[in-house]
């Protein structure tokens, strides 16, 4: 794994050169029309306003306010493209819906999900996609409350068996986090390194993505679900 990351990030520094060069649409030949994130106005939403827009939507879907409310430009018709405000990180647990969570339309949210919110290849390869040519300005690696696959990681860890099948990708992907924490954890502290892992990875793992955390275009943020009270926490800066 760490040979691989290496190789990547060498390949990926070539490419970032050429971002810079030709633009992020020539380099994935995918579109030559970068589609920043704006608001209503047409005023480019930064990384902070996007998260202000995540944590009031957050609100009102905990206090039952749902207004599913819709950042997309005016003028712009899904049809024709995608204009997210923010990319999500997030668990395949059927409980944790970003739309619903954050109480957005379709179409604000790019987001990528899989058991344990996890970083890896196709994790990273559309986040570079959602960074390079739709220009999102936010990240949210979203952990949640009660996560089975950071709990069968506790369970691996702690006892030396994996699950089988291809649950034990997911389990090798979580371990790390797990490992680095004392013997005697709890759940919540695995959820939160887990997800602070995650971001770490998708840095280290992408020359796209930590360029435009660098030029402070994109900002990552971790937090955790609460299933029960449906709020997200923040983890520390
Ligand atoms: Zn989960």
């Amino acid at each position: 794994m760490e040979s691989g990351t290496v190789t990547r990030r060498g390949m990926l520094l070539g490419m970032a050169g050429l971002v810079g060069a030709v633009g992020a649409g020539s380099l994935l030949n995918l579109s030559s029309v970068a589609h920043a994130a704006t608001d209503k106005d047409g005023t480019p939403v930064t990384s902070e306003e996007a998260l202000a827009y995540l944590r009031a939507g957050n609100r009102r879907w905990r206090n039952g306010d749902i207004q599913q409310r819709d950042y997309t430009p005016s003028g712009k018709q899904l049809v024709n493209g995608q204009w997210p405000i923010a990319g999500v990180v997030s668990c395949a647990d059927s409980r944790v819906n970003p739309e619903n969570v954050f109480d957005v339309a379709r179409g604000n949210l790019f987001n990528v999900r899989n058991a344990g919110n996890v970083a890896g290849d196709i994790t990273i390869g559309s986040l570079e996609y959602a960074v390079a040519v739709l220009g999102i300005p936010l990240i949210v690696v979203l952990g949640h409350t009660a996560c089975g696959a950071v709990k069968a990681t506790q369970e691996s860890v702690a006892t030396g068996k994996m699950p089988g099948g291809d649950i034990d990708a997911i389990v090798n992907a979580i371990a790390p986090a797990v490992r680095a924490l004392p013997a005697k954890h709890t759940l919540t502290q695995a959820i939160s390194a887990n997800a602070q892992q995650t971001t770490r990875q998708l840095i280290d793992g992408s020359a796209i993505i930590d360029a435009a955390v660098r030029a402070k275009k994109l900002l990552i943020r971790e937090g955790v679900y609460d299933i029960a009270t449906k709020r997200v926490t923040l983890l520390p800066v």
